[in-house]
């Protein structure tokens, strides 16, 4: 893929960049490991410091990078600097939590001492997807640095100014030079990173291909990995549920970031009982969002990424209407400059479809009507991602059955799925596997080792 910047809105190429040679590659490699040496001597406080600047810095540019990740990849200016905001955010959680979170923990045994450690491991390739340029680098990056880890990001190549901007940031903060740096290579050039043996583990998020290629790789060389994949989250509304809330927010979670969210709420799930009210509800609220010009404030939807992405969306659609699904509003390219494509909603859609199975990376809710939450459980755990999920029901004992029975790495209740600092973030199934954010992304890349002074 070539690297460069592509306004989606408008499909002019802005800027183009040279890949980096093999040797710029290994040079930089060789950067990473020195500093890895050089951190991982740092004390929590020293590490913690740098993260609170770096934090500082996104929060002070948050609208000048915010303009960057529009350009690069149409999500609406106000989404952009949100994310940034949060980006900042994670950065100071990881400041305040990583020497509690790597804290030697001592286990009574019959030693004189005996306890965990968690030490970091050396540089990480990190693959990086272009739907949230900054916040998906971030989750992996603050609590690699603040273990002591370097990182070495492959970021899509869709977003390449978005990738030199975060080196810039923890360059700017204080970290020793090289501790995270940005590789500009296309996908074909990542597997030379994985066998180098200087590279001690990967982290992917993207798609199921991507990180099955990655995966494989690890496998042969030995190396740990995290991969967060795509998902086709179920939402269901049953009938106690506040419907004027659960259609807000289920347009908000199929809609956001132009559609293209790997937690979007994919898959409607519906009680009989209050089928055609939300029904009609959904199409109200979908038809008064505001496709448009991504740099303006009231803009709700900006354009898709490429122009594969409108093409692929637009199969997957008329592949389901052929199998007999039912096109309920939208879910149609625009005509004209850009990547536009108008939010829609299916339903009746049939087993045979191929959306019934995959993931729909594009504003197209569908709607499912069922009977019971038995019925709803059952077909949202037929799909073979896991990642995230919602209900919305007042009844608690609805509630603990779908927590307990959704099969995804997150089930939330009355509220739409989201990543949030304070919370392991990841899926099962064809999901990926490992956790980013919490304690467990801070020890994903962490050597647990066991201490015993006898
Ligand atoms: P993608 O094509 O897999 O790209 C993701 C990254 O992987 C890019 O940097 C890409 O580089 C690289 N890549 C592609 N093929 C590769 C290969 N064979 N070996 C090594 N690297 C490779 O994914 P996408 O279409 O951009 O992103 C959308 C997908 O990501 C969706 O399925 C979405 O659900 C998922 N996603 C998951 C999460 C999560 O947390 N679970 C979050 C966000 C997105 P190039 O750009 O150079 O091709």
């Amino acid at each position: 893929m070539t690297i460069q910047t592509k306004n989606p809105a408008t499909n002019k190429v802005l800027k183009t960049f040279e890949p980096h040679t093999d040797a710029e590659v290994d040079l930089a490699i060789a950067r990473s490991v020195v500093a890895h040496h050089e951190l991982r001597t740092w004390s929590f406080e020293k590490r913690a410091k740098c993260m609170r600047q770096a934090a500082k810095i996104m929060r002070d540019e948050a609208e000048k990078l915010g303009k960057i990740m529009t350009t690069e990849m149409g999500k609406t200016l106000k989404s952009a600097i949100a994310e940034v905001q949060k980006c900042a955010t994670a950065a100071d959680y990881y400041a305040d939590t990583a020497a509690e979170y790597l804290a030697d923990e001592i286990v009574e045994t019959d030693a004189q001492t005996s306890y965990r450690a968690f030490l970091p491991l050396g540089p990480v390739l990190a693959v990086m997807p272009w739907n949230y340029p900054i916040w998906q680098v971030i989750r992996f990056a603050a609590p690699a640095l603040m273990a002591g880890n370097t990182g070495l990001l492959k970021h899509a190549s869709n977003v390449p100014q978005c990738a030199l901007y975060i080196e810039g940031i923890f360059k700017r903060a204080g970290f020793p030079e090289g501790a995270f740096q940005t590789l500009l290579i296309g996908g074909a050039k990542v597997e030379r990173i994985l066998r180098d043996d200087r590279v001690r583990a990967a982290t992917l998020t993207g798609s199921e291909p991507a990180g099955a290629s990655v995966a494989s790789i690890c496998g042969e060389e030995i190396k740990p990995t995290v991969l967060e994949l795509g998902g086709s989250d179920a939402f269901i509304i049953m009938p106690s549920a506040d419907l004027e809330k659960a259609v807000s927010v289920g347009t908000t979670a199929r809609t956001q970031n132009n559609g293209q969210s790997c937690i979007a709420a994919k898959r409607f799930f519906v009680h009989a009982d209050i089928y055609d009210d939300v029904k009609v509800r959904f199409k109200d609220s979908f038809e008064t969002l505001t496709i448009g010009d991504p740099m303006k404030g009231d803009t709700d939807i900006g354009p898709l990424v490429d122009e594969d992405a409108v093409n692929s969306v637009t199969e997957q659609v008329d592949d389901a209407l052929k199998a007999g699904a039912v096109r309920i509003c939208g879910a149609e390219p625009i005509d004209g400059e850009g990547n536009f494509y108008r939010p829609g909603i299916l339903e009746n859609i049939p087993k045979e479809a191929r959306v019934y199975h995959e993931e729909i990376f594009a504003p197209v809710a569908l709607l499912f009507k069922v009977e019971s939450l038995d019925e709803a459980i059952e077909i949202a755990n037929s799909s073979p991602f896991g990642l995230g999920s919602a209900i919305f029901t007042t009844d608690k004992d609805e509630q603990k059955k779908a927590i307990r029975e959704l099969e995804a790495g997150g089930t939330f209740v009355n509220t739409m799925t989201a990543s949030n600092p304070h919370l392991p973030f990841g899926g099962i199934k064809r999901s990926g596997y490992g956790r980013e954010l919490a304690s467990e992304g801070i020890r994903a890349f962490c050597n647990t080792k066991t201490v015993y002074i006898a």
